[in-house]
C-alpha cells in the first residue's frame, strides 16, 4: 500500500520545494539540522524525498522561543498566538499577512465541508486570545460569508439566549462543552416542544473525543456533531475536518502534507496503520514546519470518501502519545475509558480520571455521572457494569464511582479530565 505523502501532485511538490528552500536560506537551525541529516533543497525532487528531511519536534519550538525559527522579517508579522502546552514552556506561532489569509481559506474551506454556507450564523464558543480556536473560527466564518457571533467561552445561559434570539445555525466549541450546553438547554426546555434552537451542525474540536461522546452530543442537540482538527504549532484549527458522512477528516492538502510514522522508530507506516501524525506545512511564511511530530495518534483512511472527495483523510485522533497513562504496566488512553463508559446504558459522558501512584505503580479510578438520578441499588449496578466494560476494553480492573448528575466539574474550554495524585 502506498504511504500517505506519495500523492502525485506537481503543485504540492512545488510548494514543498519552496518551503524547504525558504528554511534553508533563512533559518540557521533548520539548515544545521538538514546538514546533519545530509540533505539539502536540491535533494527534494519527488514526494518520497520528504522522508529524507529531519523531523521537527515540540522541543525545537520550545528551544527557539520566541522567534528563533522565524523565516521572515520580524516586521512582516501581523499576529502572534501562543500555546501553553500541557507541560513546559510556551511556544509561539506567528503569522504574516499571507499566513493569515491562508488560515482564513483553510477555515472557510473546513466550514464549507461541514455544510456551513454564506448566510449561516456561526456562534464561536472557543476562547479568544492567545489560543488559536476563537480567532481561527472567527475569521474563517467571516471569510466564508457567515454571520459570526464571537461569544467566546462560558456564560452558558447567555450562549443559549444568543443562540435562540439570533438564530445560530452552527456552533463551534469543545466536545465536552457541547455536552454541557446540551444539558443546560435540556433543563431549560423541560416540557416544551421542539429543540429550542435553529442549529443544523455542531463543529467540535481541540480535544480528542470518541464516537460515544458524539452520540451523546447528537442526541442532546439533535444535529450532527463534526470533528475538526488542527494544532496551534502548525496554524490553529483548520488542518482537517469531517464531512457530514463522518468517515474520517478531510485534510487541507493545499496547505499541508501528512505522514503517519511509527512513534518509536520514526519509520513511515503504510496507509491504514495507526501511528503518529506528522505534518509538513506547504504555504507558511513566518513559521514553516517540516515533518512536525504532532504526537497525535491516527491513521490514513485509504480510498475515496462517500461524499466524493478523493483527497487524504485521517481517522479521528485516538489520543496524544503524551496523554497515554501507564496503569499497572498497561497503556491506557483517556479516550479508551470514554469509549468503554459509552457502552454502559445509563452513564453520561461526564467523567473524570484519577491517577494515583504508590511505590512507582500507577492506579486508575474513574468517576462518572449517571444520566438521571437513581437509587443506591441502581447506582451500584451501573458501577458493576462500568467495571466490566472497562475490564473488557483495557484488560484492567478499574475502580468506578457512579455519581449523581451534576456532581462533576464542567469545562468551558478544553476539558481537564485527568487528575494525578501521588501517594507514598
Ligand atoms: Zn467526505
Amino acid at each position: 500500500m502506498k504511504a500517505a505523502h506519495r500523492k502525485e501532485s506537481g503543485q504540492q511538490m512545488e510548494k514543498l520545494r519552496k518551503t524547504v528552500n525558504r528554511l534553508w536560506d533563512r533559518v540557521p537551525h533548520y539548515r544545521e539540522k538538514m546538514e546533519r541529516a545530509g540533505v539539502g533543497p536540491t535533494d527534494i525532487r519527488s514526494p518520497e524525498d520528504l522522508g529524507k528531511l529531519p523531523f521537527t519536534t515540540k522541543q525545537d519550538l520550545r528551544d527557539a522561543y520566541p522567534f528563533g525559527l522565524l523565516a521572515c522579517d520580524r516586521e512582516e508579522l501581523l499576529r502572534v498566538h501562543a500555546s501553553s502546552g500541557t507541560t513546559g514552556k510556551m511556544t509561539i506561532v506567528a503569522y504574516t499577512k499571507n499566513d493569515l489569509d491562508a488560515w482564513k481559506d483553510c477555515m472557510a474551506n473546513c466550514l464549507s465541508i461541514a455544510g456551513v454556507t454564506p448566510g449561516d450564523t456561526l456562534q464561536v464558543m472557543f476562547g479568544y486570545g492567545l489560543f488559536t480556536g476563537g480567532l481561527g473560527f472567527h475569521y474563517g466564518g467571516e471569510h466564508l460569508g457567515a454571520t459570526v457571533i464571537p461569544s467566546g467561552t462560558g456564560f452558558t445561559e447567555r450562549q443559549i439566549q444568543l443562540m435562540q434570539d439570533l438564530g445560530s445555525t452552527a456552533i463551534a466549541c469543545t466536545p465536552s462543552y457541547a455536552v454541557h450546553l446540551s444539558e443546560v438547554l435540556a433543563s431549560k426546555r423541560e416540557g416544551q416542544p421542539g429543540p429550542g434552537h435553529s442549529l443544523k451542525v455542531a463543529i467540535l474540536g481541540a480535544e480528542p473525543w470518541t464516537e460515544a461522546l458524539r452520540q451523546t452530543v447528537q442526541a442532546g442537540l439533535g444535529v450532527p456533531a463534526l470533528d475538526i482538527f488542527g494544532l496551534s504549532e502548525v496554524m490553529g484549527p483548520g488542518v482537517a475536518i469531517e464531512c457530514p458522512r463522518q468517515d474520517g477528516l478531510h485534510l487541507n492538502e493545499e496547505h499541508f502534507m501528512a505522514e503517519i510514522i511509527d512513534p518509536v522508530s520514526g519509520e513511515l507506516l503504510p496507509d491504514g496503520e495507526e501511528g503518529e501524525l506528522v505534518l509538513t506545512t506547504l504555504t507558511k511564511e513566518a513559521l514553516p514546519l517540516i515533518r512536525y511530530r504532532t504526537r497525535d495518534l491516527t491513521r490514513i483512511i485509504p480510498g475515496r470518501c462517500a461524499c466524493g472527495r478523493d483527497g487524504i483523510r485521517i481517522a479521528r485522533i485516538r489520543g496524544r502519545s503524551d496523554d497515554m497513562l501507564i496503569i499497572k504496566g498497561v497503556n491506557v488512553f483517556p479516550t479508551q475509558v470514554e469509549a468503554a463508559l459509552g457502552k454502559v446504558e445509563g452513564l453520561s459522558m461526564n467523567y473524570a480520571l484519577e491517577v494515583s501512584e504508590h511505590r512507582f505503580v500507577k492506579d486508575l479510578a474513574v468517576s462518572v455521572e449517571s444520566v438521571s438520578s437513581l437509587g443506591e441499588l441502581q447506582m451500584e449496578r451501573l458501577e458493576r457494569e462500568a467495571v466490566r466494560a472497562l475490564h473488557e476494553a483495557l484488560g484492567l480492573r478499574v475502580a468506578v464511582k457512579v455519581l449523581l448528575p451534576g456532581s462533576l466539574e464542567r469545562f468551558e474550554g478544553k476539558a481537564k479530565r485527568v487528575r494525578v495524585t501521588s501517594g507514598a
